[in-house]
Parts: C-alpha cells; structure tokens; sequence
C-alpha cells in the first residue's frame, strides 16, 4: 500500500501578526516583567488599602455607585412619553416576546377617548430580579417607546417581589427628549422639551 505525500502543515501568515524581539522569545524575561506589572498594582493597591484609602478599581455596589458610567450604559429602561404624557407604547407585545428572560408583562387596554392611540398599557411591569440587560427589547420596539439610560437602578433587595419596575417608575423619566437620540419625527421635526399633563398614562 502506497502512502500519500502529505506536505508539512504551515501556519498561516497574517498581516497583523505580531514580531518579537529575541528579548520577548526568550520567554522568561517577559514572564518576569509580567510579574512586575501585577505584583506592582497589586501593592500599590494593598497601599492604598492599608492607608484606608480606596483602591483602585472597587466600587462598593450598591453603597457606592460608580460616576463614570458611559454615556450609552444600559442601567435603567424608561418609557418614553408623547407631549401629553401617555406613553410612546402601543402595547404591541414585542419588547415582552423578543425578551430573552421573558422579564415584561404588558396589559393591554382600549381607550376610546384617543383615537389616534386606543391601544395603550395599563400594566407595563419588568422583573429586575431577572433582567440581563441586553438591550433587546428597545431594539425590537416599533415605536421607540422603551429605552435604557445610563442611570443604575436600586437593584439589590431581598424581596423578589419589590424587583418589578412598574409602569409609574419607568414613566419617571424627564425630560422627555433625548439629546444623545431625539424622538422620531412625527409630522415635523423631532421633538425637544415638554412636560407630562397627564393622559391615559
Ligand atoms: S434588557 Fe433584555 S432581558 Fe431585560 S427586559 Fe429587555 S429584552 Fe428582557
Ligand atoms: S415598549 Fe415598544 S415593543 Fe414594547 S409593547 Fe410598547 S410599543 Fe411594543
């Protein structure tokens, strides 16, 4: 039986792949350095401690909450509000069906007196006990009608029961106009300040 010529197996070459020097191949040298690194923050660190100061990178959740959230952090939904103060939400359902963790429950409801709107939330409530955060249910929202700000929300509790956001806090949110994301347009240009009146909300 013959055996086929295979050819050596040769590692592919990219563009970007890093050179080394014959410090860094020499493999211990570096492994040092990386020592000195870890060992030097680490100290500088534990000083820090020792002199009852705060090291570097601890933040004391949820007696502490950090200042430097980004500006796009998704910590908190909100729903957002046309000028009259009833909810952007439609009550179509998709936020709670694309929702991973199926965390939000919609009650729909009719309102005759707004026939521009009939169809609203009654109930609009998220389980933060089991939220992810992920962000998918102001994707998959029609009408930007939820949204996640950077604010933290008071999370930790031992009561299960009081995780639920409902529909009165995440109509908290004012003002009623994003700089970083303005309102859609609707009819004309979009929308920049008002305050809640009151409505179906
Ligand atoms: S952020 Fe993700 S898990 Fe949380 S309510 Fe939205 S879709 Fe569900
Ligand atoms: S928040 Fe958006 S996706 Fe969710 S029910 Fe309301 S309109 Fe539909």
């Amino acid at each position: 039986m013959t055996t086929l010529y295979k050819p050596p197996y040769r590692r592919k070459v990219y563009w970007n792949a890093p050179t080394m020097t014959w410090w860094e191949r020499a493999y211990l040298f570096e492994i040092l350095r990386g020592l000195g690194i870890t060992s030097g923050v680490f100290l500088a660190n534990m000083w820090r401690w020792v002199t009852f100061r705060k090291g570097a990178l601890t933040t004391y959740y949820p007696e502490e909450t950090r200042a430097d959230y980004a500006a796009g952090n998704r910590g908190k939904h909100i729903l957002t509000q046309r000028p009259d103060g009833t909810p952007q939400c439609i009550a179509c359902n998709m936020c709670a069906t694309v929702c991973p963790a199926k965390v939000i429950e919609i009650d729909a409801a009719f309102d005759p007196d707004d026939p521009a709107h009939p169809k609203y939330p009654s109930r609009f409530e998220i389980d933060y006990s089991r939220c992810i955060f992920c962000g998918l249910c102001v994707e998959a929202c029609p009408e930007d009608a939820i949204r996640m700000i950077k604010v933290v929300p008071e999370l930790p509790s031992g009561d299960r029961d009081v995780m639920w956001l409902k529909k009165e806090e995440l109509l908290t949110w004012h003002p009623q106009s994003d700089v970083a994301k303005p309102y859609p347009a609707r009819g004309g240009a979009a929308r920049t300040t008002g305050a809640p009146t009151g409505g179906h909300g």
